[in-house]
């Protein structure tokens, strides 16, 4: 990897500090407040207000979706119930699947461009399906102002305002920052949807930082670092066929001779293309160190996602360190921005391709992971532990760092609640898991959307209660 990258400013070790006491207006009260509007936020959100709770959620960008939409992920699955099957079914309705095919894309599968398909034998069957996501964005949030929840976009979360008790804290209200200025939301439960565990971290409830130690070790020097975020972006006007035919006679099936070609005219700069990890460290052939291109059909024919990694080396936090957080989005737009160049002018097939979007953040897939009361890990799930409070009947998933093994397990309803705050509810890939456990499967969009719909469950349970969510006694499985 001989890209450098230059790193913004860094903050203060020692900074001077300013005191700003000023009252912020209560602009809004709700019996549930959902902090960011994810698949995780947007059905506990969407499930709450349809049992009757009054509920706000915030985002701060213009959509609910989170990295599926914002971020443009787009991966559509089939339906695994509940609000998810809704969402599959109203997408489709609305003309926002696309699926690709073995018909529709010939020599897709096992092509080594492919993100999902690589590994497939050359012309085996496959079945790709994804949503349009700046499409799933309005048909998310028409549903969720169709279901009464007060969404307010353009809104960052910005601060926890929480109040002692002799035992846990109580959040009585949050504060947040959008066109209106500072303004607070009080409130009587709070669900972590931000998928970084923000409203976790600023109310002082537990959680490790992203970056503990991995499976096969640390990195090769030793030194900890988060699995790897990563920008997502989209093009179109691609011509697979004439790229297919490129890779087959020039017999370039990884592009290497054109980039070669293309960074000894100085049109490329060096380690834009990353080696694949090959089996090194956490990822495996499986996983982010993409060696060229990495993409896959989305929305339209013609149109393709992108995937630009943070490079594993880099060891950027950037759910925490705004120096981070910088340099991943200028350096991965720049990567971008050549890549696109580069393939514009030296990939057949790319000739009249543009690109149509780049996502708005660089996703975090290893953030901070908030302590519940109960912390699923790997051996809960090699053990095939069952609990009195699972929320779900057992499942069965394909742990890629097992060797591909198939686990059957339970989740109980205490990873949805974080230690030292009484009345905050944990969902999405801010549930209570171990890194390892959450990475491999447990972060998946169907799963997120589950546990939304799980968390606004038991928040409008609580509600109508009038009890907090550590007690409420959790006996069936909702799924
Ligand atoms: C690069 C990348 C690729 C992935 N690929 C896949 C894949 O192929 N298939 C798959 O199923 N899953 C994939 N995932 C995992 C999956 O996308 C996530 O685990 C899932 O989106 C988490 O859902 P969530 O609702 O918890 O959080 P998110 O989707 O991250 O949504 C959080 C929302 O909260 C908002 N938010 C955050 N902070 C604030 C704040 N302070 N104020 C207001 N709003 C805030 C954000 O804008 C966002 O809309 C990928 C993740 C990443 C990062």
């Amino acid at each position: 990897m001989n890209q450098q990258i230059e790193t913004g400013p860094r903050e203060a070790v020692a900074a001077p500090t300013i005191s700003r006491h000023h009252n912020v207006p209560v602009a809004y009260e709700a019996d549930i407040v959902v902090v960011g509007g994810g698949p995780g936020g947007f059905a506990a959100a969407l499930q709450a207000a349809r049992m009757g709770a009054r509920t706000i959620m915030v985002e701060r960008f213009d959509m609910p979706g989170g990295v599926h939409t914002s971020g443009l992920q787009g991966s559509a699955d089939v339906g695994v119930g509940g609000i998810h099957t809704e969402l599959m079914q109203r997408f489709a309705d609305e003309g926002y699947i696309y699926t690709a095919t073995e018909t529709t894309h010939p020599g897709w599968a096992g092509n080594p461009l492919s993100h999902y398909e690589r590994n497939k034998a050359p012309g085996s069957e496959f079945r790709r399906m994804t949503f349009n996501p700046e499409g799933a964005g309005c048909v998310m949030a028409a549903m969720l102002q169709e279901a009464g929840v007060i969404a307010l976009y353009g809104t960052s979360f910005v601060d926890a305002i929480v109040e002692q008790g002799a035992g846990n804290d109580r959040i009585t209200a949050i504060l947040v920052e959008n066109a209106s200025g500072l303004q607070a939301i009080a409130g009587k439960i709070f669900i972590e949807a931000s998928g970084t565990s923000e409203l976790v971290a600023r109310s002082g409830a537990p959680f490790v930082r992203g970056g503990g130690g991995q499976p096969g070790g640390t990195g090769w020097d030793g030194v900890e670092r988060p699995i790897p975020g990563g920008l997502l972006w989209t093009m179109n006007g691609i011509d697979f066929k004439k790229l297919l035919a490129h890779q087959e006679t020039a017999k370039d099936p990884l592009l290497q001779k054109v980039m070669a070609e293309a960074i000894a005219a100085g049109d490329l700069p060096q380690g834009v293309y990353r080696p694949r990890m090959s089996g090194k460290f956490v990822y495996g052939e499986a996983y982010i160190g993409h060696p060229t291109l990495d993409m896959s059909p989305i929305s339209a024919d013609g149109t393709y996602v992108l995937w630009q990694n943070v490079p594993y080396e880099w060891a950027l936090h950037m759910d925490d360190n705004v120096a981070d957080h910088t340099t991943a989005k200028r350096a991965l737009r720049g990567f971008v921005n050549a890549e696109a160049k580069f393939l514009r002018k030296y990939v057949p097939g790319f000739e009249s391709a543009s690109i149509a979007s780049i996502g708005r953040f660089v996703g975090v897939r290893d953030g901070r992971h908030p302590i519940g009361e109960y912390v699923v890990n790997i051996e809960d799930v090699r053990a095939g532990r069952r609990f009195r409070d699972a929320v779900t009947a057992p499942m069965t998933k394909t742990f890629f760092w097992e060797g591909f093994q198939k686990h059957t397990f339970e989740v109980p309803f205490r990873c949805f609640l974080p230690k030292k705050i009484d009345n905050m509810i944990l969902t999405g890939a801010s549930l209570s898991f171990e890194y390892r456990t959450l990475f491999m499967v447990m972060r998946n969009f169907p799963w997120c959307t589950q546990t939304g719909e799980i968390a606004g469950f038991a928040a409008a349970r609580c509600i109508d209660k009038k009890i907090g969510p550590k007690e409420l006694e959790w006996t069936t499985p909702y799924f």
